[in-house]
């Protein structure tokens, strides 16, 4: 029997996820197979509900569908009913689908190598208080960061951000404008500034001024589509540490990888087929 996983969403125009996960199931001599399934709404529930069949190993959900699947799940593990956003699903040996995110601890991973050390009490500014800023504040606190500054554009969605994670971590958490005199301050004394907007991908320009930031500061953006954002080119610039959001992305993949499969190690082979996608500075629409 072929095993099974989908990537629910629509439009699904990326093939980084499938190319990843078909590369390992290779590598791991398992048949199975990543589909990239476009569904409108309606159509979404009768595919979780297949989703309890033998041949499911679990799923992945991109937007719009991440609540509605988080809501068709059998159970939803701690941290993701924490962060509030399910992007994966794995289905268990008792046919329970157990919806869980990826995003937080592929971010944590990821930023740790950029950083070069651990998140455990680092000052932190966050540009965004979108689903992936949801996952990157809760790793921070998650993983001991002392200070999490939220910046976003609406200050109400950071102010729910913040309110969210009051508890999550011994850390402090505040909600700021993005690009005002507070968040200019905050990047004063940050060890760690990361692009949670989609400034750079969707948008020209830049979220973040890396001018504020002190020369010690790292810089990480999760765009990974173009390669180099116009954020990374100004950190580059002025010698900071920088990092984009491509090992994130393999990261979760390996993460979600173990969790259906329970073979881990698989980042490697992940990250070679991956490269020439990455490499590629096209970004679809
Ligand atoms: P989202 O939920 O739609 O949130 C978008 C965020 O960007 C919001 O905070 C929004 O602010 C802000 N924003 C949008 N346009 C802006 C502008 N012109 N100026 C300032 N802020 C603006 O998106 P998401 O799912 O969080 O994704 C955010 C980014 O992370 C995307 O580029 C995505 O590709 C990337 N990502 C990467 C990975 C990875 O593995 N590397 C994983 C997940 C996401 P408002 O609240 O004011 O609208």
């Amino acid at each position: 029997m072929t095993r099974r996983v989908a990537l629910l969403g629509k439009p699904l125009r990326r093939r980084h996820s499938q190319v990843m996960h078909d590369a390992a199931f290779a590598a791991a001599g398992l048949d199975a197979r990543y589909e990239l399934l476009e569904l409108d709404p309606e159509a979404v529930p009768g595919v979780v509900a297949a989703a309890h069949g033998p041949a499911w190993l679990g799923l992945q959900v991109t937007a719009p569908y991440k609540r509605l699947v988080a809501g068709l799940c059998d159970r939803v593990d701690t941290d993701a009913a924490t962060i509030g956003a399910v992007n994966s699903v794995v289905r268990t040996a008792a046919a329970e689908l157990v919806g869980f995110n990826t995003d937080a601890p592929g971010f944590r991973a990821a930023v740790e190598a950029a950083l070069g050390r651990p998140l455990a009490g680092a000052t932190v500014v966050v540009a965004g208080a979108g689903g992936a800023a949801h996952a990157v504040a809760f790793a921070c606190l998650d993983g001991g960061a002392a200070r999490v500054t939220i910046g976003n554009r609406t200050l109400a969605a950071g102010e729910a951000l913040a309110q969210r994670f009051a508890r999550t971590g011994s850390g402090a958490v505040t909600a700021v404008e993005l690009g005002g005199a507070a968040f200019a301050d905050a990047l004063g004394t940050a060890d760690l500034a990361v692009n949670a907007t989609t400034v750079g991908m969707l948008e020209p320009g830049a979220a973040i001024d890396v001018t504020r930031l002190p020369a010690t500061a790292t810089v990480f953006d999760l765009v990974y589509l173009p390669p180099e954002t116009p954020l990374l080119q100004a950190a580059r610039g002025r010698g900071l540490r920088a990092a984009n959001g491509s090992e994130m992305l393999i990261q979760q993949a390996a993460i979600a990888f173990e969790r259906w499969t329970g073979l881990g190690g698989m980042a490697e082979v992940m990250r070679a087929a991956v490269a020439p996608l990455l490499a590629d500075a096209a970004v679809p629409a």
